[in-house]
């Protein structure tokens, strides 16, 4: 933890998003936090207590001359419900005054204006955040995933943002940092007591217990994939030739979400617009306009691109018109798709006399290790089914809502993968029966990589780096 990171200053930030709303809230944090809001704002029958919202009127005290409703003191600039939050039971673990107005951009940005002239200093980018984890109050992976609940584009996103801000990334790699530190309080042992007759653990054990740990570490990390999916969206491509129903498909797949966030009462356009999801999990649309696979054109640079975008994808959904015989455009679609990664193939248009000999389509599709999903984006038939089918073959795991064991950070799989290139290189000093010092140094760095993750040994850069990312007034 870097504590000289930690400033005296008492930081302000409007901290409602910008532009007009119902209430604008600005915040105050830091030892003159109470002061400075005692001077702003004028209280009514109640005086502002801790833990309590309290209301008052923002007085401007540099308006005297003003029409209106002023005072001796000042004018009355809106009417203000404060919230006193005392050090240690705060966000920030400091003491904190919450300042909610009316949204008006023009008071909000006053009220900042006259805490800065009061001494306050303008909060940076994710400043109370840093402030809440220099303080001890939550983890860096914690105040990640503060970042991740804002950013979160579906509600399931939000769940497992949610759970890590409860400390699920912490929890999950507690048991590692134990048993490395275990395993190296023992070797430790063995060196200070190298002349007694201390026995040292058997070097079968060591390598054993180091081997367990990181291929459970590894384990983890592999479930990035599933992570990184949550974090980021399903990329979806979807191809086929002309006019076999891929837009409408894929209008079909994003209206079911629009339909059922615009019949939920109070949900704003915003969500409707980044609710294009399948089961939470948001949906990208890769853009494969270039496949047009006239022989001619088949070496464009158009399509060598449109080729590595399916490469990239996490799925590759390929569609035919089943109202037209299987051609051999489909077949040589299918089987350049097929070596690109997972691929799902939908039999479009049943609402229409089906001319496509299914036993056809399936030797097909099974033999280069495809699924089959019949619809119709006409009439929306079966396209439940392949929705749930695109993400059972996008992301093969069991139970999503078990998304709180998932690493969705890119940073923190990086350091479980560094931490277990330590492990592996102290494994193989293990089995080589090298001096305990050489494996001890591999050790520490693997749990040194660990600890990187909650943030007991990130480095200021890092810390800067990542709390930028966040938004002014968090
Ligand atoms: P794309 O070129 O593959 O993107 O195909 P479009 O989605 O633009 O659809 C081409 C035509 O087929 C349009 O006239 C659609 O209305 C029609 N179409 C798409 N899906 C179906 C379907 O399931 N049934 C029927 N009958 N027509 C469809």
């Amino acid at each position: 933890m870097l504590p000289e990171m930690l400033s005296e200053d008492t930081i302000a930030a409007v901290s409602t998003p910008p532009g007009r709303g119902g209430i604008g809230i600005v915040r105050l944090s830091g030892e003159r936090a109470l002061a400075i809001a005692g001077e702003l704002i004028r209280w009514g029958a109640r005086e502002l207590a801790p833990q309590r919202a309290v209301v008052g009127e923002f007085v401007d005290p540099e308006a005297h001359h003003t029409e209106g409703r002023s005072s001796a003191g000042g004018e009355v600039l809106d009417q203000v419900v404060c919230t006193y939050f005392r050090k240690p039971h705060s966000y920030t673990a400091e003491d904190i005054v919450e300042m909610a107005c009316h949204g008006s951009p023009v008071v909000l940005a006053r009220l900042l204006e006259c805490c800065l002239a009061r001494g306050a200093r303008a909060a940076e980018p994710g400043e109370f955040t840093m402030r809440a984890f220099l303080n001890g109050r939550i983890d860096l992976a914690q105040a990640e995933a503060v970042r991740d609940l804002i950013d979160a584009r579906t509600l399931f996103q939000a769940r497992v943002a949610a759970r890590q801000m409860e400390g699920a990334v912490s929890e999950r790699i507690k048991p590692y940092k134990q048993k490395l530190t275990e395993l190296i309080a023992v070797l430790e042992a063995g060196i200070d007591f190298a002349d007694d007759d201390v026995p040292l653990m058997p070097w079968d054990e060591v390598g054993g217990r180091i081997e367990a740990c990181a291929r459970d570490l590894e384990e983890l990390s592999q479930g990035f994939t599933v992570g990184r999916m949550i974090h980021e969206g399903l990329s979806l491509a979807i191809v086929g030739r002309p006019n076999v129903g891929k837009s409408s498909l894929f209008n079909r797949l994003l209206d079911q979400d629009r339909a059922i966030v615009t019949s939920t009462p109070g949900t704003t356009r915003d969500l409707v617009t980044e609710s294009a999801n399948i089961g939470g999990i948001p949906l990208r649309l890769v853009d494969t306009a270039g496949i047009r696979s006239s022989a001619e054109e088949i070496e464009s640079i158009g399509i060598r691109k449109s080729f590595q975008a399916i490469a990239d994808s996490d799925l590759a959904l390929v569609v035919l018109d089943g109202s037209q015989a299987l051609t051999e455009e489909d077949r040589e679609l299918i089987q350049k798709v097929a070596p690109l990664g997972r691929m799902l193939v939908a039999v479009n248009k049943t609402d229409l006399p089906a001319k496509m000999e299914d036993s056809d389509v399936r030797a097909l599709a099974t033999g280069n290790g495809a699924s089959i999903v019949q619809t119709s984006a006409l009439t929306g038939e079966n396209v439940p089914e392949l929705r749930e089918r695109i993400l059972a073959t996008a992301l093969p795991v069991r139970e999503l809502e078990s998304g709180s064991g998932y690493i969705t950070n890119l940073r923190h799989q990086q350091l479980i993968r560094r931490a277990v290139e330590a492990l592996r290189k102290a494994l193989k000093g293990a089995e080589q029966e090298i001096p305990h010092e050489m494996i001890l140094l591999d050790l520490y760095n693997g749990l040194h990589s660990l600890d990187e993750i909650t943030g007991q040994t990130a480095t200021e850069d890092i810390l800067g780096l990542i709390f930028s990312r966040f938004c002014i007034g968090k």
